[in-house]
């Protein structure tokens, strides 16, 4: 089996038996959680598309490890068309769900781990890479799908790993055996994790020379002995147990339903490990990871904005203000914010490059400047999101009053627009749009990926400004301008003495 329908993969999460805790209740089986629905539901469609032939083309991929037909999720980019393609899976998976289908994590993982685990080998000897393209082929062969857990609580955020007195602010190797290692610690924030089938591990940060046992990566079965899960509250959360309307987007949430993950004396036998004590190299693995990471976010949140802006200009339609030209103007501007989004996380893809493993990454400067953009401009379209919306979207009654006999009417009539508009569809709207702008979607974008002060480090070290110096102190006069010379037929300093000279004789 290479590819599971959305329906199989529900199914398949039944078979796990976790430790989730929510609301202080302890929940084993995820598909009995009326909360955890929509989640699943959002994970679903990332393969339910793969199995629709209309989608196939930007879903699916061919192994390079086998050949078959794979989802795409689970493959590694071979070349700029899979690096494009992949952008353009996130942007319709937004347009489908309108939040986070959670995937894209444990996809950027797998990548950044073909690409650092190859370096690894052929510089250290070790045998990382053969162990994870065993797991990589268990993973498509059998459409797994993996959370990707780097993020470490980290505590007081100016001390190191080993510095930290709580032994949960960063996961760390606390035995080796001859059969593998033995990891505490916890990772938080992790999108997915609870209605994945593997969590990959990565280190969150450079590591220094007393930081090695924090250097660690490898894959687990969610299901491993020794791991819980705390569920995060989400805002507006509980909606969705009292009225799917007031929820705003009943069937999918929003963003990706993230967990602390805590590790209890976790086995990881060694063929599951990926990295164990080789500081040098987490740097490069957080920053290819990181890269391709911040990459999606001009497809997914694209996506998303696709669909605020749908729904902002329904619902001026239905309060019959969509021809007013600020109106327009407001719309317009929302869509080119969006499709400059868009052109960066394209660009980052076309700009790509192929490494040493024979993968293809994104460019990373071009990646971080997506991301940086994200945390901007996704903040200013759903700010206009809000000004077409008006205050309905936070001060619309509920469901259940909507409901009451004596009041029903009334209330639709306060909140009718324009004639021949189902003023249910108008709540539906609203209600869609308060969900998608003004709760957890927001700070999702901002510090999904990393906060923007990851991504400015990482534009200032690769900005080229010693070059750029040299381009104006070239064009100033500072330095020898060779073109320039050979355009003029003589060295800068005669062409300089001559045409001064022939400046004096023209007064
Ligand atoms: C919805 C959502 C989903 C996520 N999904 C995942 C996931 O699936 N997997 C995963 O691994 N992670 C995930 N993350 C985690 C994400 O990568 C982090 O939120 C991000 O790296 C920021 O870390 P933080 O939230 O702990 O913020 P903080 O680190 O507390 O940042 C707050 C501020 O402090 C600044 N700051 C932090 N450290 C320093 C420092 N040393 N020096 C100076 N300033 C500093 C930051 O720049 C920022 O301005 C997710 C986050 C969100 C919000």
């Amino acid at each position: 089996m290479a590819r599971m329908t959305g329906r199989e993969y529900v199914e398949s999460l039944k078979e796990l038996e976790l430790e989730v805790y929510y609301m202080g209740r302890k929940i084993t089986r995820v598909t009995d959680e009326l909360m955890f629905m929509p989640h699943i539901n959002t994970a679903a469609m990332t393969y339910e598309l793969a199995c629709d032939p209309e989608y196939a083309e930007i879903m699916t991929a061919t192994s390079h490890l086998s050949g078959e037909t794979i989802n795409r999720f689970t493959h590694i980019h071979h070349s700029i068309d899979d690096l494009v393609k992949k952008i353009r899976m996130m942007r319709l998976l937004g347009q489908k769900t309108g939040t986070c289908f959670q995937r894209c994590v444990g996809l950027d993982a797998l990548n950044a781990l073909y690409t650092t685990t190859y370096d690894l080998d052929q510089e250290r000897g070790t045998q990382y890479h053969r162990n994870f393209k065993k797991f990589l082929s268990h993973v498509q062969s059998k459409d797994l799908m993996s959370a990707g857990a780097m993020t470490d609580p980290r505590g007081d955020r100016s001390f190191r790993p080993s510095e930290q007195k709580s032994p949960y602010a960063y996961l760390k190797i606390t035995n080796r055996n001859q059969d593998g290692i033995i990891v505490n610690g916890a990772k938080a924030h992790i999108t997915g994790a609870i209605n994945s089938h593997e969590i990959i591990v990565l280190p969150t940060r450079a590591m220094g020379e007393d930081d090695r046992e924090f250097a660690v990566s490898f894959a687990t079965p969610v299901n491993t002995r020794g791991i819980k899960y705390i569920f995060s509250r989400q805002t507006n959360d509980s909606r969705r147990l009292e009225s799917p309307l007031d929820s705003g987007n009943p069937k999918y949430a929003i963003v990706g339903g993230e967990a602390v993950i805590l590790f209890k004396d976790v086995f990881i036998p060694w063929e599951r490990v990926f990295m164990a004590g080789e500081a040098e190299f987490c740097a490069s693995l957080v920053e290819t990871f990181a890269g391709n990471h911040r990459a999606n976010y001009g497809g997914c949140k694209v996506g998303l904005a696709d669909v605020v802006i749908g729904a902002s200009h329904w619902i001026a339609d239905a309060h019959g203000v969509a021809k007013a030209s600020h109106i327009v103007d407001k719309l317009t501007d929302m869509i080119a914010m969006a499709e400059t989004c868009w052109s960066c996380s394209l660009s980052c893809s076309y700009e790509g490059h192929q490494t040493p493993s024979g993968s293809y990454s994104i460019n990373p400067m071009l990646a971080n400047v997506t991301k940086l953009n994200i945390t901007k401009l996704a903040y200013e379209w759903m700010r206009v999101a809000h000004d077409i919306a008006g205050g309905k979207i936070i001060t619309l009654p509920s469901e259940k009053d909507l409901d009451m006999p004596e009041l029903g009417d009334i209330i639709r009539e306060c909140f009718s627009g324009r004639d021949g508009v189902d003023v249910d569809d108008i709540f539906k709207m609203l209600r869609l749009i308060e969900n998608m702008s003004v709760g957890a979607g927001l700070p999702e974008a901002m510090h999904g990926a990393g906060s923007p002060a990851a991504q400015k480090i990482m534009i200032a070290r690769r900005s080229g400004i010693d070059r750029k110096r040299v381009y104006a102190e070239t064009i100033a006069g500072i330095r020898p301008d060779q073109l320039f010379e050979s355009i003029v037929g003589m060295n800068e300093a005669e062409y300089w003495k001559k045409t001064r000279d022939r400046i004096k004789n023209q007064q």
